[in-house]
């Protein structure tokens, strides 16, 4: 308030009044300023509320006045005419009530200018939420002030509302101390509520600053020796307070930069446009600045006098259909206002194209604080724990509008969200595709058949992520939701899942930073789960079973928009520098969207009985039991026994102790039934295997039967997983995961080196609507076994195509005529019956077309994509056997004397065992870190590692087994132990899933092209 105490003053001179109201009334540019000499350093800032953080009295009377054909000047006649006891200066001294107020001030006004004014009109205009707000300069200048620490206050001549209330439209909490007349019984300029102020404060006069729009407030502020602002201006104001204080309080628009050049708009047009239709006369120029955001809509920041505005636009050029809908952005934020949902309030659409050359829309500026980085760095975990539930929670509001009353009704079809997005991103997609993606590919044909079945309809923002969320810049309150251009109504799910996209991408993605590889619980950030349970009990739903198609449809269509920013940026459209990276991008996220497929065409294990363990009668094991004990098998942890569990979902775990509860559980389960079950029958299974019945399956083994995790059966399922057909699926997949079938996988040939995928021979042609099969294979694991039902084929169908897409993959049933098993092979004289590796040809075999996976040319990309999982369980069988070898390694030279004393007295002997256990552990690392990279970035992004266990774990296995037989001399080589065939399984795995020289040339070629 500011006008009213011109009022008050009876030795104030009228012509000084005169003066000073004429000032008011035309707005003079001038500034003074009363300052005490000293020059002592600052501590807080005092402002006056009216006329400085909030428009004048005087000029809000002046519009009133106009609009209402008041004689002008009446309403501020009013107030000085009465002075010091007139209806004004008791309502600010809190002395009558506003209805006491209105009635003797309305009775005034009419007096002055002869005819009825509506005074409560007027009141109402003053204390609307419409007139009463904050300028943005003074938030801004507020926050600064407050982040060097100095305290801030209020010094206002407010009144009483009807409610009883003060009148205080501010957020008091950017405030050490307010100081408001009407509670107080005095007002400015009397020097007691300025002592009072200071005393509240705790400060002397010299240490604060104090701005008002009046002279005689600031006269008498100066006088008790405070350093004064004259305000007429707030921009012109904060500059001097910048200049007193010493630093700066304006630091410019976050995330904002000069309008990029193809992005420019005609500042002249646009101004005038802006000075009609917020009525501004100054002259002033013109500040623009585009905002970092908005790659789809450019969006700009706007000063114009003391307006700041946010304009939304179009980009220029042909647009896609239906795509950058600002009008639709501007209709539901105008919408939502009265919601409960924060958004900007928005001003005025322009779809008029000659203004600025496209549509636009304009919203007020919101000042609040964007978190880009969604792992939120420099933030205490507690806060991020705060910032995530209030995104949340923001979500939920969004969720549970009323459409039909906000009159959203027609916003966008009722039912059926999912398939028609589905639909629209792959027609999206299409229409800016630059290249064949794989996945997408896959996940054009896979989203379709998946599709859930929709259970509520709500407003959908769809494309809800931090970075569009306007937060307080003290609180953890969300002030505005922003980016609705992809609003519509629809399936409420498909903005959970699509807000948890950072949990799953990298910290280095580029254009839309994650968290993927971070530690949540170290964080404070609740995991994707928890974001989602917490949305779940906060809208009263149950949690639902398919929330990985969400994911897989979210990441698929983020990928469909990098693509269309991709080929904008080809023609220079792209609003973003980073536009022309988003290329790659889609890739990656395509892969992502696959990855979340796949985990959902895993949900066939959730639907499967749960397998029986079988009582079985003890066998012993030729050597001491000792041998078998835990001590001698897996107890040895990566850490100390008693280290803190290391619980954190993320982390990487490096001993049974750091499981999760469930997992540590099965990991006891399993070494009970190792011990209890599997070690005392090794023996009778080493029998059976010489036996003539060997190339039966052993009834112990399928008694047994409980991991079905052997090659290359899990490699076949991992495939029809990724890449089968519904049909394909349920003839193969569900056999294979029931155990109650075996596979082989066919590709080696003897011909050609086959190390090189790209050189297999054997042929498959296109007749008669059938694929013929012709070929030579050997080294068919699994070939040979009675249970095989299914061979994996893989031969050329173009022998003419790209050296990468002539290869295909074909499902051979085993019983089709014309595969012809010529002999098993033999490693180091053993058969591995009863799978066995067979030598076999394929003629003529006849197989129906539907029998190819993915498509002719796929073959390659096929085999890529099933080796990662069988890898890493061929890598760690080999730590497990290692771990074997080596315990029956200390077991023996325990026992055995030579030279007059015990073996492990050998100073050889005690180097191989530490030699031994060093690399076991080596290995295991690398292991770990390769299942750990798998499990939360993907095969892909594990490639490296993958290829590196591939390189280091046979080898070491070799070693140490080798170690293990050397110490039990002649009997280590014979099959009364296990060490030979151990050491037969390693060798061979120098070669089986690609010879060593293979993995080391993929890990030499990495390392060169990404950490060059
Ligand atoms: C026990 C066992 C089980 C198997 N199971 C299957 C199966 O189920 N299905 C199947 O299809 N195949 C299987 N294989 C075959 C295996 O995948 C191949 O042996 C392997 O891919 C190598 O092919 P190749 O034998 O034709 O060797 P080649 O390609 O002839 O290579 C011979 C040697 O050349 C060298 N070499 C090759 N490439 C490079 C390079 N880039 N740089 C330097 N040197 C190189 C290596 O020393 C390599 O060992 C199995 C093999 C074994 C031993």
């Amino acid at each position: 308030m500011c006008i009213r105490r011109l009022f008050q003053f009876s030795h104030l001179q009228w012509a000084q009044r005169a003066t000073f109201l004429k000032h008011i009334q035309h707005k003079h540019q001038g500034t003074h300023r009363w300052t005490h000499s000293g020059g002592s350093t600052y501590r807080a800032v005092i402002f006056d509320m009216g006329g400085v953080l909030i428009p004048s009295p005087g000029r809000v009377a002046a519009e009133w006045e106009l609009q209402n054909h008041i004689p002008s000047g009446t309403i501020l006649k009013a107030f000085i005419e009465a002075g010091e006891n007139g209806p004004w200066m008791r309502f600010i001294r809190g002395e009558i009530t506003t209805e006491d107020f209105l009635k003797e001030f309305g009775r005034l006004c009419s007096e002055i200018s002869k005819t009825s004014v509506p005074v409560d009109s007027f009141f109402s205009l003053l204390t609307s939420d419409r007139v009463a707000k904050q300028f943005p300069v003074m938030t801004e200048a507020i926050t600064q002030i407050r982040a060097k620490g100095l305290q801030t206050a209020v010094l206002s001549n407010n009144f009483c509302l009807p409610s009883g209330k003060s009148f205080f439209p501010l957020d008091r909490k950017q405030f050490d101390v307010v100081v408001e007349s009407c509670l107080e019984g005095i007002c400015k300029p009397d020097p007691r509520i300025y002592k009072l102020c200071l005393e509240q404060l705790g400060l002397q006069p010299s240490e604060s600053i104090f701005l008002d729009d009046l002279g005689p407030n600031l006269k008498t502020a100066a006088s008790l020796g405070i350093h004064t602002i004259k305000v007429n201006d707030p921009e012109t104001a904060v500059k001097e307070l910048e200049s007193l204080l010493g630093f700066t309080l304006r630091v410019g628009i976050p995330n904002t930069r000069p309008v990029r050049k193809t992005m420019e708009i005609a500042k002249d047009a646009l101004e005038k446009y802006l000075k009609d239709l917020l009525g501004i006369q100054t002259t002033g120029p013109l500040e623009l600045l585009q905002f970092d955001h908005g790659q789809s809509n450019p969006t700009y920041y706007i000063r114009l006098a003391n307006h700041q505005l946010v304009l939304r636009k179009k980009p220029p050029g042909t647009l896609l259909p239906s795509a950058h809908a600002v009008e639709r952005e501007f209709r539901i934020m105008k919408a939502l206002a009265n919601t409960g949902v924060p958004v900007p309030n928005v001003l005025d659409l322009c779809e008029d194209t000659r203004v600025i050359g496209t549509p636009f829309y304009l919203m007020e500026y919101c000042p609040g604080l964007t978190y880009k980085d969604p792992s939120l760095p420099g933030i205490e975990p507690s806060r991020r724990q705060a910032i995530y539930t209030a995104m949340n929670r923001v979500l939920c509001k969004i969720h549970s509008v009323d459409f039909k009353a906000a009159g959203l009704e027609d916003y966008g079809k009722q039912g059926d969200y999912i398939p028609r997005q589905v639909q629209t991103w792959i027609k999206q997609y299409r229409a800016s595709e630059t290249s064949i993606i794989p996945a997408m590919e896959r996940l054009i044909e896979w989203l379709p058949l998946h599709l859930p079945s929709q259970q509520r309809t709500t407003v959908v923002h769809g494309d809800f992520r931090l970075d569009n969320l306007l937060f307080h810049p003290e609180k953890t309150e969300v002030l505005a939701v922003l980016d609705w251009e992809l609003s519509t109504l629809g399936d409420p799910l498909a903005d959970v899942a699509y807000s948890c996209l950072a949990h799953y991408l990298p910290s280095s993605f580029p254009m839309l930073r994650g968290f993927g590889d971070c530690d949540l619980t170290h964080l404070g950030i609740p995991t994707a789960e928890e974001y989602f349970r917490m949305y779940c009990l906060h809208m009263g739903i149950p949690p639902i079973e398919n929330w990985n198609f969400y994911m897989a449809f979210s990441f698929f269509r983020m990928a469909a928009i990098l693509q269309g920013v991709y080929k904008r940026s080809l023609t220079g459209q792209a609003s973003s520098a980073t536009a022309e990276q988003s290329g790659n991008l889609t890739e990656f996220m395509s892969n992502l969207a696959w990855d979340f497929a796949v985990k959902e065409g895993f949900q066939v294990f959730k639907k499967m009985p749960a397998p029986k363990l079988l009582k079985r009668s003890y066998h012993t094991w030729a050597t001491p039991q000792s041998l078998l004990s835990p001590t001698g098998t897996r107890s040895y942890s990566s850490i100390p026994e008693g280290f803190p569990a290391h619980a954190s979902k993320g982390a990487l775990v490096i001993s049974p102790e750091g499981l999760s509860p469930p997992a540590r559980e099965l990991y006891h389960r399993l070494r009970r039934f190792m011990e209890q079950r599997v070690y005392p029958v090794e023996q009778e299974l080493q029998r059976h295997q010489a036996s003539g019945d060997r190339w039966s399956p052993s009834p112990l083994i399928e008694d047994l039967k409980i991991f079905n995790c052997s090659a290359p059966d899990t490699g076949n399922m991992e495939l029809l997983v990724r890449y089968g057909t519904e049909e394909q699926k349920a003839r193969w997949l569900l056999p294979l995961l029931e155990g109650k079938a075996r596979s082989c996988f066919a590709m080696t040939e003897p011909q050609v080196a086959s190390s090189d995928a790209t050189n297999i021979e054997s042929s498959i042609r296109e007749e008669d609507g059938f694929y013929v099969i012709n070929g030579h294979k050997w080294w068919i694991t699994g070939i040979l076994d009675p249970r095989c039902q299914l061979c994996v084929f893989m031969g050329k169908t173009d022998p003419h195509a790209p050296r990468h897409r002539q290869q295909s993959v074909l499902l051979v049933p085993m019983d089709t005529p014309g595969i012809k098993i010529i002999r098993p092979l033999t490693v180091y004289g053993l058969e591995d019956a009863p799978g066995g590796h067979g030598e076999v040809r394929f003629e003529h075999v006849r197989v129906p077309k539907e029998n190819m996976v993915l498509g002719p040319g796929r073959g390659f990309e096929i085999a890529q994509g099933r080796l990662g999982p069988g890898r890493i369980h061929h890598c760690m069988r080999l730590i497990g056997s290692s771990e074997r070898a080596l315990a029956l390694l200390k077991a023996r030279v325990r026992s055995r004397v030579a030279f007059g004393k015990p073996l492990v007295e050998q100073g050889t002997v005690l180097a191989d065992i530490a030699q031994s256990r060093v690399e076991i552990e080596q290995a295991r690392l690398l292991v770990l870190r390769a299942a750990h990279l798998m499990d939360m970035a993907g095969n892909k992004a594990a490639a490296l590692d993958i290829a590196m266990i591939k390189m280091v774990a046979p080898t070491m296995a070799c070693r140490v087994v080798d170690r293990a037989i050397q110490a039990f001399g002649a009997a280590g080589l014979s099959s009364d132990y296990p060490l030979a065939q151990f050491f037969a399984s390693a060798r061979a795995l120098r070669f089986a899933d690609g010879p060593d020289e293979v993995h080391r040339a993929t890990v030499a070629k990495m390392e060169l092209k990404h950490r060059a």
